[in-house]
């Protein structure tokens, strides 16, 4: 590496077509400085599967003005393709697990520098080549593979949920019967306490519409779209195959499934394994229904409510009318917007593994993500953040609280919201 001319050059004289440009006038006009970099370390990235696009970044900084780790802290594809020309190893670098894979800085990089792929096949190889990772999300990946859900609980207790949802449920491994929906809970509405509320509203709205409609219990699995994006391939595809085989099992028409990173996974990464599905998130199966929907909501939910679009269904699966659609339909709801919304929606930090890195990122930013984003709901003076991803609950019910907004501001899923109106 070196400077192997000096930065500025002048000719003391020089006339070009007649005009004088002696001095001063003619800087620029030699080879301008070349700096050799060392780019074993970028090249380490860009070898890989996945790893191309890192390498066309030509640092024009529009990903970092909306990278939301940058937000909070020192982030952003252009940053890290500079420090990669600069000596930093990224596979044994804390800025390989802050990328939440949100996809902001693709939607507006000219280069289509893509951190959705980089970020997984660096991952990957970190874990191919035993580095060391946060034990947090080694914690996650060790119980998923045991016990089929990131909480380390038993498969039997996973429609526990079922008992208090006031409705029956059908639960296909024992029924057997063919359905038209198969509704994928997921694994945070089938066992965190929050989480079960928005499951069981959305089995009593399942239920009052007259849906014919079935769960797999404890032959559910976690999806693994999240695990895939924190690098654990392997354990991805172990997952899908699992599930595809329990969901080749039944007869169903649709496949309706609570959260966006379920949707993302059934959608584009489970037909690559043979699993193909007509797969809807919950707010584009309700909104199909709105019609239907309407008559049976008909108690005011007097509120200012502000939603938080979940990174998988909006950015990464262009779906941000249909939440908005059943807000606005909920008798006495103000739906009011954040300064980040719908396209450059703010991430909750909990996408691309995030979920279970929380306490390794606290030490790189000065709050966490689902904190800023619980001070943007209250700025624009909402009492309700509206969510429609398992994961958000319970990340903005602790923001709430550390932010010092308990009390101020309450955080409840859009099936809960739906559930409050039909309740007379
Ligand atoms: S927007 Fe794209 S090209 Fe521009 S600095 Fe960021 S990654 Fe590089
Ligand atoms: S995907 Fe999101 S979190 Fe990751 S670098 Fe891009 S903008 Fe930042």
């Amino acid at each position: 590496m070196g400077i192997t001319k000096p930065i500025v050059i002048e000719k003391e004289t020089a006339v070009v077509d007649g005009v004088d440009i002696s001095g001063a006038w003619n800087r620029m006009f030699e080879q301008r400085v070349i700096w050799d970099y060392d780019l074993r370390h970028m090249e380490k990235v860009t070898a890989l599967e996945g790893g191309e696009s890192l390498g066309w970044c030509y640092q024009c900084a529009k990903c970092i003005a909306v990278c939301p780790v940058d937000i909070v802290g020192d982030y952003g594809p252009r940053k890290i393709f500079r420090k990669l020309q600069t000596g930093m190893d990224l596979l044994e670098s804390s800025d390989l697990w802050l990328c939440t894979t949100c996809m902001n800085c693709l939607r507006v990089c000219p280069k289509e520098v893509n951190m959705v792929e980089i970020m997984p096949a660096a991952r990957e190889q970190a874990i191919l080549d035993g580095k060391a990772i946060p034990d947090e999300l080694q914690k996650a990946f060790d119980n998923i593979s045991k016990y089929g859900n990131p909480q380390g609980e038993s498969a039997r207790k996973r429609a526990d949920w079922v008992k208090d949802a006031g409705v029956p449920v059908n639960i296909l491994p024992t029924t057997k019967k063919p359905v038209d929906v198969l509704w994928y809970v997921g694994s945070y509405p089938s066992y965190h306490g929050r989480g079960k509320d928005a499951a069981k509203a959305m089995a009593r709205i399942l239920a009052a519409l007259g849906i014919d409609f079935g769960i797999l219990a404890h032959e559910e699995k976690e999806d693994g779209d999240s695990v895939r994006l924190a690098g654990e391939k392997g354990l991805f595809e172990m997952l899908a195959e699992e599930n595809i085989k329990v969901f080749n099992k039944y007869r169903f028409k649709k496949l309706v499934v609570t959260g966006p990173h379920e949707y993302n996974a059934f959608k584009h990464e489970y037909p690559k394994l043979g699993g193909e599905y007509d797969v809807l998130h919950y707010t584009q199966f309700l909104a199909g229904h709105l019609e239907q929907l309407k008559p049976l909501l008909r108690k005011r939910v007097s509120a200012r409510v502000t939603f938080h679009d979940p990174c998988y269904l909006g950015r990464h699966n262009g779906e941000y009318v249909a939440p908005r659609n059943l807000l606005k339909a909920i008798p006495g709801i103000d739906v009011v917007e954040m300064f980040r919304c719908k396209e450059n929606g703010y991430c909750c930090g909990g996408g691309g593994g995030g979920m279970w890195l929380d306490s390794f990122s606290r030490d790189f930013t000065s709050e966490r993500l689902s904190e800023r984003r619980v001070r943007e709901a209250v700025e624009v003076g909402a009492d309700i953040l509206a969510v429609c991803c398992p994961y958000e609950v319970s990340r903005f019910e602790d923001a709430v609280k550390s932010t010092g907004h308990d009390g101020k501001l309450v955080v409840r899923d859009i099936l809960e919201l739906i559930d409050d109106s039909m309740r007379m």
